[in-house]
């Protein structure tokens, strides 16, 4: 090599391995804090998500590239409260990171630094009770989103304190946009006070409560298990006389039980995506779902 290349790598070599610009490796479980992540780190971080909002999380298989990203990871950001209990701590396991085991200050879970809904008094798991530590889909609160937001940002500056001032600055500038954003929602979805609905899964626990909805049936006997034809006929002729306002399922669920329910009653089955899409922020995702339910809601 000639000897001013050699100089240029050398330039190049120390350039990318100043610790300024060594970006913290996250791995997100869900694409919800993988946005939150952006937002709150930018470019100091290096954000790979391991599942889309068309995947169930609840079920995701361990492949060997989900392996091969969690290996690298200095952080992941999960949901926790067992929604991911049937591949996690298999990647845990397989990746021999020693900066992301439970307890480690890389491990971070989301339902750990807010309160639960619908913490069931006793589980039966042999019922296939998928929500046995509380409701995991906190996602759709966004109060508690902003408690996330600043235990994330309390965390990053741990883990990477060389980039304090920043973290705390755009944790700031997050949740002033997100306070403003909760009060135009919360305006905007005041024509959706008091109406009833059917959830396919026991997935919109906090949207319900945030926007004042009444959940009055779930499709699925038992938090993920497939809707029985015996549990279908219930909820019908429980709903008979005083049908849901909507039916709601999730985008990555299939639609059969929530539209059989639907041609039933003549009421209409509105599919939610349960998490951010590819680049969007989740704002845009908050500003998406309320306006499809504000849309579909208009002539209720
Ligand atoms: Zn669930």
């Amino acid at each position: 090599m000639k000897p001013y290349l050699k100089l240029i790598a050398l330039l190049l070599l120390l350039i990318v391995s100043k610790p300024g610009f060594a970006r913290l490796n996250v791995f997100a479980c869900e694409p919800e804090w993988a946005a939150l992540a952006k937002a709150l780190g930018g470019d100091n971080l290096h954000i790979v998500r391991a599942t889309t909002a068309q995947q169930d999380p609840h079920h995701i298989q361990a492949r060997p590239s989900l392996i091969a990203k969690i290996r690298r990871a200095d952080m992941i950001a999960c949901t926790g409260a067992e929604l991911e209990i049937g591949w996690l701590p298999l990647l845990l396991r397989k990746s021999s990171n020693a900066k992301i085991r439970p307890g480690a200050l890389g491990y971070f879970m989301a339902t750990e630094q807010v309160s639960l809904l619908d913490k069931p008094t006793s589980v039966d798991r042999s019922l296939g009770d998928i929500h046995a530590a509380g409701n995991p889909h906190i996602q759709f609160d966004p109060y508690r989103i902003s408690k996330v937001a600043k235990a994330m940002t309390t965390r990053l500056i741990k883990l990477d304190p060389s980039h304090k001032n920043e973290y705390k600055k755009k944790g700031k500038q997050f949740l002033a946009h997100w306070q403003k954003s909760i009060q135009q929602w919360e305006k905007a979805i005041q024509p959706l006070h008091g109406k009833t609905f059917v959830a396919h899964h026991q997935g919109w626990s906090y949207l319900s409560q945030w926007l004042e909805l009444k959940q009055i049936a779930v499709l699925e006997p038992k938090p993920g298990v497939p809707p029985t034809s015996s549990h279908l006929s219930e909820i019908l002729a429980k709903v008979s006389d005083n049908p849901p306002d909507f039916i709601i399922y999730a985008g990555y669920q299939s639609d059969k039980a929530a539209r059989w329910l639907a041609n039933k009653t003549g009421k209409k089955a509105i599919a939610i995506p349960f998490s951010v899409s590819n680049d969007e922020t989740l704002t845009q995702w908050y500003n998406g779902f309320i306006h499809l339910l504000l849309w579909e809601a208009h002539d209720l």
